[in-house]
């Protein structure tokens, strides 16, 4: 098949999301807070336990960055916040308020900016949750991983079920409206009735009162290196297969499409479509965002940095003045345009937008990729709906190889 002959389907699509982001479209901020109460098993992040009295030195470094990157992003407006780690829930509402409030110095802040703390249910109690909201967080995503004690085990959690039910009982007594749960499947041992069990108890919502607004959904990757690979190798823990782990991902897409939820990213569903993830888009979207705090990484027109990882050095180097970074590297045209794809192409009901892609890179999506393009819809794994090209269902859980075409 040719690109010439590459039917455009026409079928109503209500767009959330236009990908590939422009070059002077709001940009995002994320800042990393690298502590962790301890290191669960399966965690290859750059996060340290035992170094929670680094917090006070280390949000001072964060608010001392923020003021570098003023120059990079001036006359653009910044769309979102985004505190991930680690775990920000260990800082204090003072202290995610006053990197806020840095950022809103540093940057022109959108008024009605997405602003997101990721958190563990233990750390959650409707005082807090109400401080979170003082301070300008909008949007809570709650580590949950699974409501199953032996999964919770397997996967060295210090929270219970009940714990996940009880944060999200506080955070809409205090006030919050958009709330993301993440629940992890595929850990070792886990049926396909567990993993259900654990999507009706989601969907109930009953334990907490309320259904999530946000669902992030991850199949676990057993990292080499990581003290879970080492019991696997060890023979300790049997990780379930890709063909269960896709069969897992095919009853979680199933049982949340009849129960009307948003398919729009591979392992994210929305509730409703304002509910969808404005910051995470931007990354999808390959668009540019400031990353803030030990190891992030930032994303700037043609340019990709990233800071030194360790907490210790990190603050060091601000303390004295110095430069953050330790790397940076110059995107190039072609390398660009392989991102676009590989990232829009997880936007499963936008893909990635014809005309969004001619300006952003100045060249037709249908000529730049036409072989991969005609590959994939050969068999059945893209397809081209309203000038956009985009996963099929089936390419969706094939996505690491439909992707990798674009390389
Ligand atoms: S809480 Fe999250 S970031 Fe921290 S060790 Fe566990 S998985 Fe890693």
């Amino acid at each position: 098949m040719t690109l010439q002959t590459l039917p455009a389907v026409s079928t109503t699509r209500e767009p959330l999301f236009v990908a590939p982001a422009q070059p002077d479209d709001p940009f995002g901020i994320y800042i990393h807070i690298p502590f962790c109460a301890h290191i669960c098993p399966y965690c290859d992040f750059n996060t340290y336990a035992g170094q929670s009295s680094r917090i006070p030195a280390y949000v001072e470094a964060v608010i001392r960055e923020l003021a570098h990157w003023s120059d990079a992003f001036a006359g653009r407006r910044a769309a979102s916040i985004f505190f991930g780690g680690g775990t920000p829930s260990q800082l204090a509402p003072e202290q995610i308020g006053a990197i806020i409030a840095a950022s809103r110095a540093a940057f022109a802040l959108a008024h009605d900016a997405e602003i997101t703390i990721e958190a563990n249910p233990n750390d959650l109690d409707e005082r807090y949750c109400a401080a979170l909201l003082q301070a300008g967080v909008g949007r809570l995503s709650i580590g949950a991983q699974t409501f199953d004690r032996r999964g919770l085990r397997v996967l060295g959690r210090l929270h219970e079920a009940e714990q996940t039910w009880g944060a999200v009982a506080a955070a809409r007594a205090a006030g919050f409206d958009n709330l993301s749960l993440d629940l992890i499947y595929g850990w070792p041992g886990q049926s396909i009735e567990q993993w259900r069990r654990d999507l009706d108890t989601l969907l109930s919502g009953e334990p907490g009162g309320s259904r999530p607004d946000h669902l992030s959904l991850y199949g676990l990757i057993v990292e080499p290196g990581t003290p879970m690979a080492d019991a696997v190798h060890r023979g300790i823990l049997t990780p379930v297969d890709d063909d269960r782990s896709a069969d897992f991902a095919e009853l979680a897409a199933r049982l949340l499409d009849e129960a009307g939820w948003r398919h729009y990213e591979i392992a994210n569903w929305c509730a409703s479509p304002e509910k969808a993830s404005r910051h995470n888009a931007i990354y999808w979207r390959n668009g540019d965002y400031a990353g803030i705090g030990a190891g992030a990484h930032s994303h700037v027109v043609d340019r990709r940095t990233m800071n030194h990882p360790s907490p210790q050095r990190y603050i060091e180097l601000l303390t004295a003045g110095r430069s953050s970074q330790s790397n940076s590297e110059t995107i190039d045209a072609r390398t660009a345009m392989s991102e676009t794809m590989m990232l829009g192409l997880r936007l499963l009901q936008d893909g990635v937008d014809e005309d969004a892609f001619m300006r952003r890179h100045g060249v037709p999506l249908l000529e730049q990729f036409s072989q991969p393009i005609a590959r994939l819809s050969e068999i059945g794994l893209v397809e081209r709906i309203d000038d956009a090209i985009r996963l099929t269902a089936r390419g969706a859980l094939l996505a690491n190889s439909a992707c990798a075409e674009f390389l």
